[in-house]
């Protein structure tokens, strides 16, 4: 177990645990050892647990974080390698070179042009306007859209499935017109994807792929 101890201005203790289960400890600047220790037993239970469900989770999906499948558009493929060709769908992706993570990560970055064209089309038939739409690379959002309505979009969405799409598509565009997430925005989402919280935990069940990459 790793622990690091980070101290700062901060006023409160916090502990986090990165997804390759590493401790962070966050406390004010004179913050003793001691009580580090003395929290850290405390929370021993909590600490466990959490470490143990990040090594279920890896195991679960072990077969993407090791790049022996990838998620495209919410199916699964096996990567198997054949005469330097590499069959996704109806995708083949020839290889140069040997760092696959790489490859795929390119190619999936080439495909999300997809995501860029149905924010577009979803737009033109629900009426918003935005100024720009960006492909970006993320760890923690799928997307976001600023003051001045420039939309980005997390290239890892295009693993998930078009109804995921959809979902931060409509969302992001309803930033367009409610700038927060109040009961008008969230009757905006409504509206369009009655559906949209079920649509939210089919996303949170696929988060572990803002990991990959
Ligand atoms: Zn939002």
């Amino acid at each position: 177990m790793e622990i690091t101890i980070k101290r700062s201005r901060r006023k409160s203790v916090a502990i986090k645990i990165g997804e390759n289960g590493n401790i962070k400890f966050l406390c004010p600047n004179k913050f003793s050892l001691k009580n580090i220790n003395k929290i850290l037993e405390e929370k021993k239970d909590w600490i466990q647990k959490t470490i143990h469900k990040i090594n279920e989770k890896q195991k679960i999906y072990e077969s993407y974080y090791n790049y022996e499948k990838i998620l495209f558009l919410g199916k699964s493929y096996n990567i198997e390698q054949e005469n330097n060709i590499i069959q996704i769908g109806n995708n083949t992706i020839k290889i140069r070179g040997n760092n696959i993570k790489n490859l795929l990560k390119k190619w999936l970055i080439k495909q999300s042009n997809y995501l860029s064209e149905r924010l577009e089309k979803l737009a033109k038939i629900y009426n918003f306007s935005y100024k720009s739409t960006t492909i970006i690379s993320a760890r923690k959002k799928w997307g976001s859209c600023d003051n001045y309505k420039n939309i980005r979009l997390n290239f890892r969405l295009i693993m998930l499935s078009d109804d995921c799409i959809d979902y931060v598509c409509i969302h992001e565009l309803c930033h367009t017109k409610y700038m927060n997430h109040s009961k008008n925005f969230w009757n905006c989402v409504k509206n369009i994807l009655p559906n949209y919280k079920e649509l939210q935990n089919k996303i949170k069940e696929n988060s572990f792929v803002l990991e990959l990459f």
